[in-house]
């Protein structure tokens, strides 16, 4: 048996009872999304022949075209790309984001900064990296969220309407700020506005920690996401996807491989199989996450830990927020997640400095896919309030294992 006391056991087995509705609700969301995953698997006739991939240039691989016109179905778009070439999310957004935005131009963010990463791949402040967006003549303008933490309607509207505006970039997880998450709904409406309001404008939706939290995907010119989180169902051992419009996905193919050949090349390696199993699984790995999410709220609460989204709360991603106040706290609901994980249970988590942080971070992951955050992983920046965002958890029962057994180191600090 694990080392979690009965009081704890007894404690979360409440906190499972409390949530039931809220279950309830994950459980449907995924019946809703696997239907739509089965019928494209369905209606593109995937067969073993599939897996079998492809070696060398990868040219006529059957199976990387098969499943990249079934994440455009699933996404309700024209096109995909699905590619194990893809580094992380961050490549595969890069590309659409290139794809979107010629130079000359002006890219507008529209909830406030992008995620971390994405700041190196836009070129934001004076400097112009080499390679970066503003290397090549790409303006770039960030609509801040309102007071709430929500997008500015108008004001994202308004600054489409610029003749120089050529794409906006719509994230869809709050990520690692204080914002909020943004529904499939509201997404797709702050879309049609801003093509009513300028039809020339690209809108490419970073949609990283969102893909079937909702029923519905977002609309927009091009999505863009990690196979490590959501779509890859915990399966996928690296990757990225873009989907949305032919033409669109065709550059950013093109911006991924070489123009002139595009989305042609790109080997599979024998992990087509993989690929295609995890998005059959994401749905449910996806409300796996979000229970654990929702249970380590729950449970937190309890605690006095201010916790977003709150555990019933409608949620629009995989992150769960923790605000514990105090570094050994912290540390110590982390090292529990660690001894909670499938692989490197036995290691603990340190705080150190990060390239890119101005704070040492620590983080507890114990994945079967390095650096995979559709796992349960937990990492915070060791400065006030001390808020850790923990994500993932590829089934409930391992998830809440993980949990119970960060209350109870939390509870000896
Ligand atoms: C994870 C993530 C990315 C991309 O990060 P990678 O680590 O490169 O996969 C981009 N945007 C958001 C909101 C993310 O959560």
């Amino acid at each position: 048996m694990l080392d979690i006391s009965e009081e704890t056991r007894r404690r979360g087995e409440e906190a499972c009872d409390r949530l039931s509705e809220v279950f309830r609700k994950f459980d449907k969301n995924a019946q809703v999304c696997t239907e739509r995953v089965l019928e494209a698997f369905r209606s593109n006739r995937v067969s073993e022949a599939m897996f079998a991939g492809s070696t060398g240039y990868g040219y006529d691989d059957l199976g990387r075209a098969a499943l990249e016109r079934i994440y455009a179905e699933v996404f309700g778009c024209e096109a995909g790309l699905v590619r194990i070439g893809f580094a992380n999310g961050t490549h595969a957004i890069a590309c659409a984001l290139f794809a979107a935005c010629d130079p000359g131009r002006t890219l507008v963010s529209a909830v406030g900064a992008p995620y971390d990463t994405m700041l190196g791949v836009i070129g934001v402040g004076d400097e112009k990296p080499r390679g970066s967006l503003a290397y090549y003549g790409v303006g770039y303008r960030e609509i801040p969220a309102t007071a709430d933490g929500l997008p500015d309607v108008g004001a994202i509207v308004d600054a489409a309407k610029a003749p120089d505006v050529g794409a906006v970039l719509i994230q869809r997880s709050r990520g690692y700020s204080g914002r909020k998450s943004l529904s499939a709904a509201q997404i797709t409406e702050l879309y049609r506005a801003i093509k009513a309001a300028n039809p020339n404008v690209n809108v490419v939706v970073d949609n990283c920690y969102g893909e079937f939290v909702d029923e519905r995907e977002p609309e927009g010119d091009l999505l863009a996401g990690s196979l490590i989180k959501n779509p890859g169902g915990g399966l996928a051992p690296t990757g990225g996807y873009v989907v949305g419009k032919q033409e669109l996905v065709d550059r950013a193919a093109e911006r991924l491989t070489v123009p002139g050949i595009g989305g042609e090349v790109g080997a599979t390696l024998g992990q087509s199989r993989l690929l295609f199993q995890g998005f059959f699984l994401a749905p449910t790995v996806v409300a796996s996450a979000l229970k654990t999410a929702a249970f380590a709220a729950e449970l937190m609460r309890a605690e006095g830990i201010h916790t977003d989204p709150l555990p019933d709360a409608d949620r629009h991603d995989i992150i769960q927020s923790l605000d514990f106040g105090d570094p050994k706290k912290l540390c110590a609901f982390c090292e529990g997640i660690q001894a909670g994980s499938p692989v490197d249970s036995y290691v603990t988590p340190e705080p150190w400095d990060m390239p890119g942080y101005d704070c040492p971070v620590i983080m507890a992951a114990g994945a079967f896919n390095n650096g995979a955050s559709i796992e349960l992983s937990c990492d915070a920046p060791m400065r006030p309030p001390y808020r850790a965002y923990m994500q993932g958890g590829l089934t409930f029962e391992s998830g809440k294992l993980g949990v119970l057994l960060a209350l109870d180191r939390y509870l000896k600090a």
